[in-house]
């Protein structure tokens, strides 16, 4: 099972709610497919880390067998090998490693060799198993990285994922072939704004979804209201608490310090596995 935690923008707690949820679940996976800015490990504090890099296939031309003939450069839609008069250049940055290049060479010219483009770290605590990809700064392409996150995925266990903020790319990879997606906003006008970008692309998905409200009280209603026209079932409020703001402030996971909440947390994973099946 692949549960997706979502959100339109930063700042709504999306991660504080997965974190949660998985330590309220016990014995589940949880993957961090933020790999820009990575931080369920800054809550689940593990010790020993596993890492290793990711590595994209790249193109590199033997200048001893080309011709110059430009079909490399004509061939790439992304402007990443460029053929001057004297030499082809490869500008691996903006590179979607998709090999059309060495296909369409007509002297076999150019090979492929991996560049590191991130890492991925993955490590235990307690019953939870955490994976989660970190970009290499100044590298732009996050899908690779978040696909090497969700290799990890144990389809026979509860994966809980982390998705990156907002609606782009990432969080579309993030999202596909997810079971569930949890939508956490805040009821403000920002939040509203960015749930209703969210839930534009979940039902271009076609994915069973519903809302956490987090930090409720602190703004009106409009979330509540716009969720009862949409027709999306809120499955948990979370109060605008001192207690849980000062936990959250000292990064640490609240349903440790506050066992009620595990309770609630397990109710929203039974009402989501209930929308799952009425669903399916
Ligand atoms: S591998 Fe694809 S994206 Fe990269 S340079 Fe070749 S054609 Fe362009
Ligand atoms: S397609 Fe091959 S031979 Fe032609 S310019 Fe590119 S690398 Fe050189």
């Amino acid at each position: 099972m692949i549960i997706t935690v979502a959100s339109g923008k930063g700042g709504t707690g999306k991660t504080t709610i997965a974190v949660n949820l998985a330590l309220s679940i016990g014995n589940a996976n949880i993957l961090d497919c933020d790999v820009e800015e990575p931080n369920v490990h800054t809550l689940l504090k593990p010790r020993k880390i596993a890492t290793e890099d990711v590595l994209l296939p790249t193109p590199v031309v033997d200048h001893g067998k080309c011709s110059l003939c430009g079909k490399c450069g004509e061939f790439c839609e992304f402007n990443a090998i460029f053929v001057g008069k004297k030499k082809v250049v490869v500008y691996p940055e903006i590179c979607h490693s998709c090999g059309g290049c060495r296909l369409v060479c007509p002297e076999k010219a150019i090979e492929e060799e991996g560049r590191t483009i991130g890492k991925i770290h993955q490590t235990h605590v307690k019953a939870i198993h955490l994976v989660y990809g970190e970009l290499k700064i100044g590298e732009p392409l996050a899908t690779p990285i978040i696909k090497a996150v969700k290799k990890q995925i144990e389809p026979k266990k509860i994966n809980i994922l982390d998705a990156p903020p907002g609606t782009a790319c990432p969080v579309i990879e993030t999202m596909e072939k997810s079971d569930f997606l949890m939508l956490v906003t805040e009821p403000t006008p920002f939040g509203l704004h960015d749930l209703a970008m969210a839930v534009d692309v979940v039902k271009q998905l076609g994915i069973p979804h519903g809302v956490v409200v987090n930090r409720a009280g602190i703004g009106d209603n409009a979330v509540q209201e716009y969720c009862k026209e949409m027709d999306i079932p809120i499955l948990l409020e979370i109060p605008f608490d001192r207690e849980i703001a000062e936990f959250y402030s000292r990064g640490v996971p609240f349903v440790e310090e506050m066992p009620e909440w595990k309770e609630q947390f397990l109710e929203l994973f039974e009402n989501a596995k209930e929308i799952m099946r009425n669903d399916s």
